[in-house]
């Protein structure tokens, strides 16, 4: 297993060759993953890939067949949830419906059996923390869904535990909240400082708020990295597939190059062998519109890869606010429609229309190379 990150023995949370079977069913796969002090961390992945299981692993909700979970230095693999150091706040809401606000925060206070003016005050301050100070004498059917996460956020960093487990926190608010309420967590997580892993199936969530996301796909590791790194430089063809748009074509590489439609592309060096069937991809906001139909674009400094210009007929043009998605074919492409994600600007500045000619670069080293027939998650 290859390390994931460069702390070497500093990392806080550690989890080692972390296996869980139901029945014949092995959810989680040999997982090994260090976490920083202070991360925010997303397990990223779709419906069923492990990444609830594997965080209820770590919050000893549900054991692990075999692995060892470190928080500390400390082997917490076998510890009960009580003995574990963490707050958790899972996507319903699960406050105590019968309790006040203020007794829902307190909840775990109380169990440290601090004195009650101190448990006040702290109940204070964290409500001004999750910016509900007045909301202290309500009941959680008062509020509404944004306000009651709040709470369960305030409840579970209310004893400044070492981890923050968020499950899904936000899915089940609607979209305007949930973005508003994505800033809040990050904000209180900078404060804090507090070491935090969520899960979530909504790549925008993962990319907007993690320092590192761990990309999960049948119960194992596809990639983990920092949100730019996973978005532009995907180490699998599913990432490249599962967050943000990707062009894929099955193509054939050579020494520097690969071939798709009709045409050989420069391409990054690579290790393939020469003459290997591969999955070509290109994000569409990769693919650059140079001018209407020629090879003699008017500013030759900006061709990064001339050998990787191609003439194409503009197709359908959808509109989608801050750009274009545009169907590009013919020509060069051959059989193949390249998606690209042209500006608002640009799009004015070029004239682009329906039906237009185009002349687009596909640059070199913005071309990715994938396996053909990559077995998802390795089996
Ligand atoms: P979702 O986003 O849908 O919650 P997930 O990535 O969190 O997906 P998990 O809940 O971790 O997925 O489940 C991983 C796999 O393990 C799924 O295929 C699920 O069906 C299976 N699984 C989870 N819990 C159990 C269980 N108690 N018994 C049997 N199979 C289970």
């Amino acid at each position: 297993v290859r390390p994931m990150t460069a702390a070497g023995n500093t990392a806080y949370l550690r989890i080692e060759h972390l296996w869980k079977a139901f029945g014949e069913f092995h959810a989680l796969k040999d997982i090994s993953l260090d976490i920083n002090e202070g991360e925010f961390i997303c397990f990223l992945g779709p419906s069923g890939c492990g990444k609830t299981t594997l965080l209820r692993a770590v919050a000893g909700l549900d054991l692990q067949t075999s692995g060892v979970v470190r928080q500390g230095g400390r082997d917490i693999s076998t510890l009960p949830p009580s003995k574990r150091d963490y707050g958790i706040v899972f996507q319903s809401y699960a406050l105590f419906p019968n309790l006040t606000i203020e007794r829902n925060i307190a909840f775990g206070l109380e169990n440290t059996k601090r004195p009650r003016a101190e448990i006040d005050a702290r109940v204070k301050e964290l409500l001004m923390l999750v910016g509900l100070p007045d909301q202290a004498k309500k009941y959680p059917a008062q509020l509404s869904g944004g306000q009651q996460q709040r709470i369960a956020l305030a409840r579970a960093i209310a004893t400044s535990p070492g981890l923050l487990l968020l499950d899904e926190p936000l899915s089940a608010l609607d979209a305007k909240v949930r973005v508003h309420l994505r800033h809040e967590i990050k904000g209180l997580q900078r404060k804090l400082g507090v070491t935090t892993i969520m899960v979530t199936h909504d790549q925008e969530e993962a990319l907007s708020l993690a320092d590192r996301i761990v990309v999960m796909n049948h119960g194992v590791i596809e990639q983990v990295g920092s949100p730019t790194e996973i978005y532009r430089h995907p180490a699998t063809l599913f990432v490249a597939d599962f967050i943000g748009e990707t062009n894929k074509f099955e193509a054939t590489v050579a020494a520097a190059s690969v071939s798709f439609g009709a045409k050989a592309f420069r391409c990054a060096p690579h290790s393939f062998a020469n003459g290997e069937a591969v999955v070509a991809a290109i994000r569409p906001e990769e693919v650059i519109p140079h001018g209407p139909g020629s090879r003699s674009p008017g500013a030759p400094d900006v061709v990064k890869t001339p050998e990787n210009l191609i003439d194409v007929t503009v197709g359908e043009m959808e509109f989608l606010g801050s750009f274009w998605r545009t169907r590009l074919r013919g020509g060069e492409l051959g059989d193949e429609i390249l998606i690209a994600d042209f500006s608002v600007n640009a799009t004015r500045r070029l004239g682009l229309a329906e039906g237009g000619a185009l002349t687009v670069e596909l640059p070199a080293d913005r071309l990715l190379i994938f396996p053909q027939g990559e077995r998802h998650g390795g089996g």
